[in-house]
């Protein structure tokens, strides 16, 4: 690799006014030290720096990209909104459109109502379940992730007590402990929460292929049982779709599996890499959203023309291109290369479609964060690092998952693979 002198020129100016140099935490490269590189460019499989390195790029953003970076089309669509003004702060056609597309695409949705971020969506998407049942208390899993609203940034209290305790400083506890915490892949913790206090539960929310520590896929039968369980109760069921949603299939993991949840909240691909979420449900759910109910939401840029020219654009290249059966041969592709490296040395790989995670741990792959080995971060930090300065961008975390997009070829899961084993060697 060539010099890194202006990423870390920029960064040292950039640490001065923000706090880290980043605007946001995981992309200063703590758990895995060094620099990140500063980003100048980017076109399908490839990031380029300041310094004029290139990386074979399997970040994509963390998930928004699912075309690759810069897809001609949804940069045309983007360019072409922009000439009509960038916001309106009215209703748009686009927003329309973009709405029948989500609702005819996701298994049960009749409403979404857009917002900016997967962090708005989830939250809102909590306030709605607790105004319909007049409920207080929600259910999150230790391993998932759904944005830092003060109620999610929660992670479970000691012992047997399920009461959320804060995760951030800045919490204040009385939010926390109305957040109830159990283990993923856990069927009787879940029924016996529930036969205790299901009649106070709002809702249960959970991403049905966890993809934010490791890759914690769910057994059909756990997910089947949370379903079974909240609709016994009359709790409201969100699958966080904001990383499976568009990815894992047109209607993503609810199609996948099956199972259709009250609620759902989206994010990421359905922005096309603009900031936009979205959230949906049956309408006799989302009318009780204001202007119609009693239920408060709102947002100055929601659903932004650019933004929803950004979705649409990338939604119709996924559905024209067969998108979804190419992203499982790349997955495949990339399975086949990957997964003997690692399980020559115990390991594994754990992978569902175009979503894959390095479990550098011996056994089976880990089904929920209480089985994860702490010990992977310090096995993954020189595999990183050797790739990275090897041009290959692996997220910069063990336990972040890798996304393929529909700009990866043959060619480059050949790269990687050479590269992983060069990588595993120096190791
Ligand atoms: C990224 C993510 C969020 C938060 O989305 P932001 O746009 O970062 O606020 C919520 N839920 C899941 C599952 C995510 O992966």
């Amino acid at each position: 690799m060539s010099s890194q002198a202006r990423s870390q020129d920029i960064l040292t100016r950039a640490r001065k006014v923000i706090p880290g140099g980043v605007s946001s935490p995981v992309r200063a490269f703590s758990a895995v030290g060094g620099n990140p590189p500063v980003l100048q460019r980017a076109a399908g499989s490839r990031t380029f720096d300041v310094d004029g390195n290139e990386y074979l790029d399997f970040v994509q953003s963390w998930g928004p990209l699912i075309l690759g970076h810069a897809h001609p089309a949804v940069y045309q669509a983007i360019c072409e909104a922009a000439a009509k003004g960038t916001t309106f702060g009215a209703p748009c056609e686009a927003e329309q459109l973009l709405a029948e597309r989500v609702t005819s695409m996701y298994p049960g949705l009749e409403q979404v109502r857009f917002v900016s971020s997967g962090t708005e969506a989830t939250m809102s998407a909590i306030r709605l379940a607790r105004g319909a049942t007049e409920r207080d208390y929600f259910v999150k899993f230790s391993g998932c992730y759904h944005g830092h609203a003060d109620h999610l940034l929660v992670s479970a209290g000691s012992g047997l007590v399920t009461f959320g305790k804060p995760a951030s400083a800045g919490v204040p506890a009385a939010i926390a402990e109305k957040t109830l915490v159990l283990p993923l892949d856990d069927i009787p913790a879940l029924e016996a929460l529930f036969q205790e206090r299901g009649h106070e539960i709002a809702a249960v929310i959970v991403e049905p292929l966890p993809a934010n520590n490791g890759l914690l896929q769910q057994t059909p039968e756990f997910l089947a049982a949370v379903r079974r369980v909240t609709s016994q109760h009359g709790t409201k069921l969100i699958y966080d779709e904001v990383i499976n949603g568009f990815r894992l299939a047109a209607g993503g993991a609810a199609e996948l599996y099956g199972i259709e949840p009250d609620l759902a909240t989206f994010g990421k691909i359905i922005g096309g890499g603009l900031p936009v979420g979205a959230f949906g449900g049956k309408r006799e759910d989302m009318e009780l959203l204001a202007p119609l109910g009693p239920v408060y939401q709102a947002g100055t840029l929601s659903g932004n023309p650019l933004a929803m020219a950004a979705g649409l654009a990338t939604l119709d290249a996924l559905e024209a291109g067969g998108g979804w059966t190419r992203l499982e041969e790349l997955g495949a592709g990339l399975e086949e290369r990957v997964a003997p490296q690692l399980e020559a040395r115990g390991w594994s790989l754990v992978r569902q479609g175009s979503i894959f995670w390095m479990s550098l741990q011996e056994g089976p792959a880990p089904r929920s964060a209480e089985a994860i080995d702490a010990g992977g971060a310090d096995r993954y930090r020189p595999i990183f690092t050797h790739l990275i300065q090897h041009g290959v961008s692996l997220a910069p975390s063990a336990y972040e998952v890798g996304f393929l997009s529909l700009a990866h070829t043959e060619d480059d899961l050949d790269l990687f693979s050479e590269r992983l084993a060069a990588a595993l060697a120096s190791a």
